[in-house]
């Protein structure tokens, strides 16, 4: 970890340094160039003017051929110490030059030769009396050169030390001693201490990747726990499973399995299973032959659902599971997950069904005969009880009718005072009542018996109608109540059907209406709701503006001998009417339905459908 630190430190340092050190060499090299070059110049300005002065002073001498004075000026050329060598030539002397050079080599000389003229006289023309070289050393040019390099390599190693010691100062400062602090706390944070954050002190880049690093750290820790509490409630929803659930790999060897799987093969905790074998076929004993098909399709498929299998724990005992896998492939090779289901219950219910829905219609058949034997049974009961019924109701009234007609005699008898009379008059009643309850009870004998036989005679509807209202009449009349008739004016005249039944059930339904109306009025009507081919669909309606009937006694309306409220006992009746006339309408083919509401009166209708007599 510290080795790439340094190493940046140094790279860093290292390359500050190396610019820094080109710059200086460049600023360096391009000033001694430029000292080399005008220190050149110069020296060449005085080499020139040092060539004419030797042309123009050696002039006489060689002219005069004064050599004395030609030795001292060449003595004095050479006290210049720049002055390498001077050779002299006179022009026409076949001689050796004269010539001065000196013994240390010369740097780099400079060398300009020269003409040496001479005037005689101002008019005469000069003349060429010699030529002259002069060579120059470079010597201290060069030493001038060396000591400003000298110079500048010394400020290059001041300026470099300066920037080595700065930039590593620096570099250390802001960023090593930050980033080896990022990198403990990373350090911290790989070795598992999720959320572990280091205060940002400056607000630079290195202050803005601490910041960045320190809510990585946040968001690693809150991920972390998201997915250890995610991880928890699958590794409950595994082990906790009712059903078995393992993973092996693509051999069939199990990686892990949860309790239920353990408990379905036999043992009571995972581990000891493992213990035992890895082999999930071993361990449950399944046949070669089916492990093999299972592993083909589960190869094939990638997926098997819901497979029946039948496997044999460790102590012999056989269950029936059912097995599902998919196959999931993963870096190190693809994986077997799976679950399995003990089914040994439903299997054997599901026998047991089979079983049974093999002899269901044995049983139906069974069962049907002891039905249809206890209906015959009931069917007799009942036929026995309503012929039993009918006939003790006509040996009723046999005597009864005596009783009425002798009461009848008794009542016109004038010799019987008012006490008699009322007596007379109570036997009476209770006569008729009884008859009236007698008769209700053999017609509804007769219907549950199926002794009553609808007679389909040509009627005049109309007249029906009215000897029905009639027949309740004289009791609206003494109510005062009006006793209203409808009567469609397309109703066909004659039709066909059961008079005396019909009169019957309105008879009945008008003089409820007129016993449980105390007020108003009671209407009968009647229309056709379609006619044709022969045939016509009739409403009857009989409507009061009675007690009415409450809702919940609607229900029971139609029952033998109920009487639904409580002025019906104060009011008389036996509670049958309503039961017959429903019976004998549907022996019609209709139904009576009622509309009521308490204190509103009530309205009872039935349709039926007739053909329509010429
Ligand atoms: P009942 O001989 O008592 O009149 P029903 O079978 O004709 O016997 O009627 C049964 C009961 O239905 C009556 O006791 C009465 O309570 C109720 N009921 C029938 N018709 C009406 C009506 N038009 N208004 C109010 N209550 C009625």
């Amino acid at each position: 970890m510290t080795g790439p630190t340094t190493s940046l430190q140094t790279r860093l340092t290292a390359g500050i340094a190396l610019a820094a050190a080109l710059l200086v060499t460049a600023v360096g090299w391009y000033w001694t160039e430029r000292e080399e070059q005008e220190l050149t110049q110069a020296l060449q300005r005085r080499q020139a003017r040092m060539a004419e002065l030797a042309a123009r002073g050696f002039a006489g001498p060689i002219w005069n051929l004064d050599t004395a004075a030609v030795t001292n000026l060449l003595d004095a050329v050479m006290a210049e110490p720049e002055v390498h060598a001077i050779e002299l030539n006179a022009v026409g002397v076949d001689a050796e030059p004269t010539r001065r050079v000196r013994e240390r080599e010369a740097v780099r000389p400079l060398t300009v030769e020269f003409d040496i003229v001479h005037q005689a006289a101002p008019q005469a023309a000069p003349a060429k009396v010699g030529t002259g070289r002069l060579v120059y050393t470079r010597q201290y040019v060069a030493e001038a050169v060396a000591q400003s390099r000298r110079f500048v390599a010394s400020i290059l190693a001041a300026v470099l030390l300066a920037v080595i010691a700065t930039s590593a100062l620096l570099i250390r400062r802001l960023v090593k001693l930050p980033v080896s602090q990022l990198g403990a706390v990373a350090q911290r944070v790989a070795e598992g201490e999720l959320g572990t954050t280091t205060p940002v002190v400056r607000r630079d880049e290195i202050g803005v990747l601490t910041e960045q690093f320190n809510s990585m750290s946040r968001q690693l820790q809150r991920s972390a726990e998201v997915l250890r509490a995610s991880e928890e409630r699958y590794r409950s929803l595994f082990e906790n499973a009712t059903m078995g659930i393992f993973q092996c790999d693509a051999r069939g060897r199990l990686l892990r399995l949860n309790r239920s799987l353990a408990q379905m093969l036999g043992y009571a905790r995972p581990e000891q299973v493992l213990d035992h074998s890895h082999s999930l076929r071993r361990l449950a004993r399944i046949e070669p032959p089916e492990y093999r098909r299972l592993a083909t399709a589960l190869l094939r498929h990638k997926l098997l659902t819901q497979v029946p299998l039948l496997i044999t724990l460790h102590d012999g005992q056989q269950r029936w599971v059912e097995l599902s896998a998919h196959l999931v492939p993963d870096a190190a090779g693809p994986r077997i997950e799976g679950m399995l289901s003990d089914i040994s219950e439903r299997r054997a219910a599901e026998q047991e069904l089979t079983r049974h829905r093999d002899h269901l219609e044995e049983l139906v058949a069974e069962r049907t005969a002891e039905l249809s034997q206890a209906k015959l049974r009931a069917e007799a009961a009942s036929q026995s009880k309503s012929r039993f019924l009918a006939t003790m109701s006509h040996e009723f009234r046999t005597p009864l009718n005596a009783i009425l007609g002798f009461s009848q005699l008794l009542q016109m008898d004038a010799s019987l005072n008012a006490s008699q009379i009322g007596k007379v008059n109570l036997i009476r009643d209770s006569g008729d009542h009884l008859l009236s309850l007698i008769t209700d009870v053999l017609d509804m004998a007769s219907i549950e018996a199926g002794r009553v036989r609808l007679q389909s005679e040509a009627l005049d509807l109309r007249a029906l109608l009215e000897v029905a209202c009639d027949a309740v009449r004289l009791r609206a009349d003494e109510k005062q109540l009006r006793l209203q008739l409808d009567v469609h004016a397309e109703l066909p005249s004659r039709v066909r059907a059961d008079g005396q039944r019909l009169r019957q059930v309105l008879l009945n339904l008008l003089s409820n209406g007129v016993k449980f109306s105390d007020a108003g009025e009671v209407r009968l009507s009647c229309a056709p709701v379609w006619q044709g081919d022969g045939r016509v669909r009739l409403r009857f309606e009989v409507s009061d503006t009675g007690i009415g009937i409450e809702p919940a006694q609607l229900e029971r309306l139609f029952q033998p001998f109920e009487q639904v409220s409580e002025d019906a006992r104060r009011l008389g009746g036996t509670g049958l009417g309503l039961s017959i006339s429903q019976q004998l309408v549907r022996l019609m083919g209709g139904q009576i339905t009622v509309q009521s509401e308490r204190g509103q009166g009530s309205r009872f209708c039935f349709e039926l459908e007739v053909p329509v007599a010429a």
